[in-house]
């Protein structure tokens, strides 16, 4: 059943012990996974990859790996692609020597840049035959390019991608062509570079996928050192509950690829734990339509309800000189030093936000209590108000600059609400209950008013209690309550998921207007009347995770005022791409289109009525688009509450998601099937 069918030849036979790994080589497994839909053979063709880089070029597995899942460094490292069209169709056209009005129109016929880019590659007759592209060459090279910086440097990231392209497909083994009208353009290494340069491998490899294909392929090589040929089910199952249980704690390639290398998988529980430093995946809530839905779920079991702050997410990390805990040598380059210790603060996303809070890790010796010398602090940042001491709104926070504050310049002051602690003087506490995680952050840390307090809570099973604390926390500028287990294994923290175990109670949800969304804004159309200088609505998005696709699901033009609308055509017009990328998934009718597409950067969140099934659009296609009336889900009367700034497009509402809404409104009887969409 898994990757142990693929023990055939490897993949690509050129590539001897010791080389550097060839890029054509992982093209060719890109190219076959490409081709195939089915979890297993995906599976099958990376691990089978991976096993060749271990047996023949082992110190390359970091850049591997890292462009199987089409990242150069972890989260929190800041270096990002994404690079945007016209730079790359500019440095096509200079490698190629063709002309740009010529990419543009291939690009507008083709649609795909990694294709215009092959095809223009292949047309291209070469003088001389420049050295092949490895794995580590083309990694190194992605990274000038996203790290270039200052004066000339959209010049010099063309240059970088000038020279990664003048090499590729020029040592395709005997028998591979390149044909864009074929498989997809097949194993072309210049469509690979540019899909990794757009920022999107679209290859069904999910981060989850490649863990297991890394665990396999690690466990298969333990075995062989074991003189043995095949490793069995249940070794293979071990070998992924562990890597999977070590990334939860540690999510980083770079941390846990060496400790690999060096221990095996086996040992990789002992080597690779939860270090301040690198920052964990934060636990997320499901949302519940009443307080009666957070009693049924929670019947017979105690829970606590804190009060829902509504400010940004930050994990706290800090390990004081004197402690025995080393601080992550891989952090990122901001992290705050004092005179206690080293700290730094990540956002939900993993990014560090140091440069923006240096105000909260200057105060951090205040409310550390002495004893306490190293931690991970799961909380959320809130604005307050000095003169008034209570809590400002999200709005507040937003006017903070995101990036190079001085301590000094600070106008709006945050206050940190501490409600979980992870790691604790040397010790992770992910596996322990919430009742005792909570107990040691009582003792570790001190409220100090206006810089740092514990989330407020009650354990009640009251329903008039909780509505009480409800009403309470909205009064206190909250969104609401989280529940929580408190006690077992169902209150452990649980890194990375959205789960049952944390429930959200929203004010809205309880007048009916359900859980609002995270969409991705994909084209807009142009404004009528007053609004013709700006764009007037907007064509939006949500995310399936297991395509890597973005899918339509609806047209907004409420809930913005002429001033938001201004900054938003500032802000969205300079990423107006020529049409549609590969990797939208929108409705083509004639009537249904945008005036402009956008390159996928922001995310907004959005209100809705409810969700309806729909002829158009194409949000959860794959669930409930196959009647042959509705292609997907769509909202109604969708409404823009606010730019979510810290949340990137693949961290928008997932298909997945949708499906759950659709579904949970269903249940509520409120589904109208109603085939009619709403703009
Ligand atoms: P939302 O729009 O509701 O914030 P989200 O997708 O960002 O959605 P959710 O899992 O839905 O995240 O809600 C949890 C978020 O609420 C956390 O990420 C955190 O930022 C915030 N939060 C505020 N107070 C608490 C608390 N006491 N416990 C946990 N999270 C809290």
């Amino acid at each position: 059943q898994s990757t142990l069918k693929s023990t055939g030849k490897d993949p690509y036979p050129d590539w001897k012990a010791g080389d550097p790994v060839p890029y054509a080589a992982l093209c060719t497994t890109f190219s076959k996974i490409e081709l195939t839909t089915k979890r297993l053979e995906i599976l099958a063709h990376c691990a089978q990859f991976l096993r060749q880089v271990l047996r023949l070029t082992p110190n390359d597995l970091l850049p591997t790996v890292l462009l199987m899942i089409g990242k150069l460094a972890a989260d929190y490292a800041g270096v990002e692609l994404g690079i945007g069209e016209s730079l790359i169709m500019k440095a096509i056209g200079e490698t190629t020597g063709r002309n740009l009005k010529i990419i543009k129109e291939d690009q507008h016929k083709i649609g795909d840049l990694g294709l215009v880019a092959a095809k223009s590659r292949q047309n291209q007759p070469t003088m001389f035959k420049p050295k092949p592209l490895t794995v580590r060459g083309v990694h190194e090279g992605l990274m000038k390019i996203a790290t270039v910086e200052g004066q000339g440097a959209q010049g010099r990231k063309v240059d970088g991608i000038k020279k990664l392209l003048s090499s590729a497909d020029t040592n395709l083994p005997k028998g591979q062509t390149v044909d864009i009208t074929q498989d997809k353009g097949g194993p072309s290494e210049a469509k690979f570079i540019i899909r990794a340069l757009e920022g999107k491998m679209r290859l069904g490899l999910a981060d989850k996928n490649l863990q297991v294909a890394i665990s396999h392929a690690m466990v298969a090589y333990a075995v062989s050192q074991d003189g043995k040929q095949v490793p069995s089910e249940t070794e293979l199952k071990k070998g992924e509950e562990v890597f999977k249980a070590v990334y939860n704690e540690l999510p980083s390639y770079e941390v846990i690829v060496p400790a690999l290398l060096k221990g095996g998988i086996w040992k990789l529980r002992e080597t690779c734990k939860l270090q301040p430093g690198v920052p964990l995946k934060p636990m997320l809530a499901k949302p519940t339509k009443s307080i009666g839905e957070v009693l049924d779920r929670f019947e017979g079991k105690d829970f606590t309800c804190e009060y829902k702050y509504d400010g940004e997410r930050a994990q706290i990390h800090f390990v004081a000189h004197d402690s025995d805990t080393e601080y992550a040598a891989t952090v990122a380059p901001s992290a705050g030093k004092s005179e206690r210790g080293t700290s730094n603060i990540f956002s939900r996303n993993s990014e560090d936000l140091s440069k923006k809070y240096p105000d909260i890790l200057a105060k951090l010796p205040t409310w550390v209590k002495k004893g306490t010398k190293s931690f991970v602090l799961d909380c959320e940042t809130v604005a307050w108000d000095v003169e008034k001491k209570h809590v400002l709104p999200f709005q507040q926070l937003m006017t903070r600059k995101k990036k190079d504050v001085k301590v000094e310049d600070v106008k709006v002051k945050v206050c940190v609400f501490a409600f979980d602690v992870l790691f604790l003087n040397g010790e992770a506490l992910v596996n322990k209950s919430f009742r005792e995680r909570r107990d040691l952050m009582y003792g570790a840390f001190e409220e100090v008013e206006g810089e740092f307090s514990f989330a407020k809570f009650g354990n009640t099973r009251e329903v008039e209690e909780i509505q009480t604390l409800l009403d309470e926390s909205i009064q206190a500028s909250c969104e609401g309550l989280m529940v929580k287990m408190l006690d077992g294994v169902e209150s452990h923290y649980e890194p990375s998921r959205r789960s049952q175990n944390w429930l959200k109670v929203k004010k809205d949800y309880l007048s009916g207007a359900g859980d609002s969304l995270d969409l991705v804004v994909l084209g807009a159309y142009y404004g009528k009347g007053k609004r013709t200088s700006v764009y007037g609505a907007f064509h939006l998005a949500c995310y399936n995770q297991t395509s890597e696709q973005y899918e339509t699901v609806c047209n907004i033009g409420t809930g913005f005022s002429e001033a938001i609308l201004a900054e938003l055509y500032d802000a969205l017009s300079p990423l107006v791409i020529d049409r549609a990328k590969p990797f939208y998934d929108h409705s083509t009718g004639k009537n249904d289109q945008p005036d402009v597409w956008f390159e996928p950067r922001y995310v907004w969140e959005v209100k809705t009525a409810d969700l309806t099934l729909s002829p158009r659009y194409r949000a959860a296609a794959s669930e409930f688009g196959g009647d042959g009336v509705h292609k997907g889900v769509s909202l109604r009367f969708p409404r823009f509450i606010r730019v979510r700034g810290d949340k990137k497009p693949e961290e928008a509402t997932s298909s997945r998601q949708v499906v759950e809404m659709y579904r949970k409104q269903a249940e509520v009887g409120k589904d109208k099937k109603t085939a009619v969409d709403d703009d």
